[in-house]
């Protein structure tokens, strides 16, 4: 793992993005934004499962409008997704969101990108200069013969070098393509140039499974090169999911601490209990859990004790029955059908204690 490459601190709401500053989980309502009870339901949602900045699509002015309001009755950071109109930004800052995201490639020119940064400075709003390769400008796809990394790249520096110029200094950058690779390679190329804060992740990754993988690789790359300020996985699936995986895969590189590690062993003909059943009983046991611990689900005397004493509280299964460890120190024999009562026993007692 490389150190975090030093950027920019930027506030946004209560948070702030860069710096030393933890790496932001983000995700994006799914929901109707003009549905302001839909979406403030949604809101909700993400923030219990750890989301820490969510973002809202705002395709018209009706969307635009109801903005306040949706950020009046939740408590994240807002930040409103613009593309195409110059209107419906300067409304979204009326609105109070805390950051705004704009697409340079398609909001219209640098003279609308300045009204919009002159607002945002007046409000001290951040803005996100998100570059995306399915809406790159034309020439630079002509120059670069396609949305390569180096069009991606110079498309974030040309914007980026524009607002600094008319004294804007509050942005975030993304370059996102679903192209893991050259994802990777436009960041590499901006973070050597520029020292903004980074948004990491891979556009459009897929459904749950698939797109799990190709997001953990591409971020996992990028956060293990110190690059990435803030994350947002993006999944077609519930934006809950979206949390899950990216605390996962920041968890999994020591970046962040949020919930449970769960370490559970893929079984074989050695197994005697019904391991996979149990790890999933576990998993959904321990989804609203916020402080960190390490569990471990162990078929086996082969490699279960190891794991399981390694792990804050670990099961090493038997034939029809299991060892609970904590902290090291195996417990008596329980039960196949006891286990997860047992294991979950421990774990109240080691919440409770810790308290
Ligand atoms: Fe197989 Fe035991 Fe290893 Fe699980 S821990 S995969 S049951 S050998």
């Amino acid at each position: 793992m490389h150190e975090r490459r030093k950027t920019r601190k930027i506030e946004v709401g209560n948070f702030s993005i860069g710096g030393k500053s933890p790496i932001l989980v983000q995700s994006m309502a799914k929901t109707d934004t003009r549905d302001v009870k839909a979406t403030v339901e949604q809101i909700k949602r993400l923030e219990l499962a750890g989301c820490e900045l969510v973002r809202v699509a705002v395709p018209d002015e009706e969307a635009a409008s109801v903005l306040g309001e949706i950020r009046d009755r939740t408590n994240l950071p807002l930040v409103a997704d613009i593309h195409f109109k110059l209107t419906l930004a300067l409304k979204a800052l009326d609105q109070g969101v805390d950051k705004i995201r704009i697409n340079p490639g398609n909001i219209g020119g640098r003279e609308k990108l300045a009204l919009i940064a002159e607002k945002a400075k007046d409000k001290g709003v951040p803005m996100r200069v998100g570059v995306n390769a399915g809406s790159l400008e034309k020439g630079l796809l002509a120059y670069h013969g396609g949305p390569s990394p180096e069009a991606l790249s110079e498309s974030a520096l040309v914007y980026t070098s524009y607002l600094e110029d008319i004294g804007f200094n509050d942005i975030v950058v993304s370059m996102k393509s679903s192209d893991v690779p050259t994802t990777v390679r436009a960041y590499e190329i901006f973070s050597n140039k520029a020292h903004y804060p980074l948004h990491i992740g891979i556009t459009a990754a897929g459904t749950i499974l698939p797109g799990s993988i190709r997001s953990s690789v591409g971020l996992g790359i990028l956060l293990s090169e110190g690059l990435g300020d803030t994350v947002r996985v993006s999944l077609t699936s519930d934006p809950v999911d979206e949390v899950r995986v990216a605390y996962e895969i920041l968890r999994t590189l020591g970046l962040r601490q949020r919930g449970p590690i769960i370490i559970s062993c893929p079984t074989c003909g050695r197994c005697e209990i019904d391991v996979i059943r149990l790890a999933e009983k576990v998993q959904e046991r321990l989804e609203s859990m916020v402080e960190p611990l390490k569990v471990a689900v162990m078929g086996c005397m082969v490699n279960g004790p190891g794991e399981a004493r390694e792990a804050d509280v670990g099961i090493a299964g038997g034939k029809g029955e299991g060892v609970v460890f904590v902290h090291g120190t195996p417990g008596k024999k329980v039960k196949e059908s006891s286990l997860l009562d047992a294991l979950m026993d421990q774990i109240r007692k080691i919440r409770e204690m810790s308290a």
